[in-house]
């Protein structure tokens, strides 16, 4: 399976960015608002400078207390972006997230933001292709 059959599977809603120069509070506020664990950060809505997840958020909170939501965005973000193409592999992709321990990735094509898929997309996409499989394995051994 590739990236780009996992995003047909996704509803289209573009993949939600901020500014760099936001601060964090907001950025709380719009993963709280969209129901989503991270926000890639971008200052024309198409490239992708950085990326601010959940996670980022919780461990400064924990380290320096609230003061942090004062932060710019672009002091917290990580900055060394993984990111795959439509023609990357699903399972590739996977590996690349469960060894970096992180579970989103933007889609690029020509530099540019087409989707963002998750750990999470990755797995129900595989699940579903793994029950097609076995209804198919089924099939032959039954003879229907
Ligand atoms: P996550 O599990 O995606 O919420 O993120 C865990 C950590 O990895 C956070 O520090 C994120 O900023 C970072 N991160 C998330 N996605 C990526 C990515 N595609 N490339 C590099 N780092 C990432």
């Amino acid at each position: 399976m590739l990236v780009s059959q996992i995003l047909k599977l996704k509803a289209d809603d573009g993949v939600v960015t901020i500014a760099p120069e936001a601060n964090v509070a907001e950025a709380a506020n719009l993963l709280s608002a969209r129901r989503i664990g991270s926000v890639v950060v971008s200052s024309d809505g198409k490239t992708a400078q950085g990326i601010l997840s959940e996670r980022d958020i919780v461990r400064e909170i924990g380290k320096r207390g609230p003061g942090c939501l004062e932060d710019k965005v672009s002091d917290m973000m990580t900055r060394n972006l993984v990111t795959c193409s439509c023609n990357d592999r699903a399972d590739e992709v996977l590996s690349l997230m469960t060894n970096g321990r992180f579970r989103h990735m933007p889609v690029l094509e020509s530099g540019q933001m087409v989707g963002l898929i998750t750990i999470g997309d990755v797995v129900k996409a595989r699940l579903s292709e793994l029950a097609m499989e076995k209804d198919a394995l089924e099939g032959m051994i039954m003879g229907y």
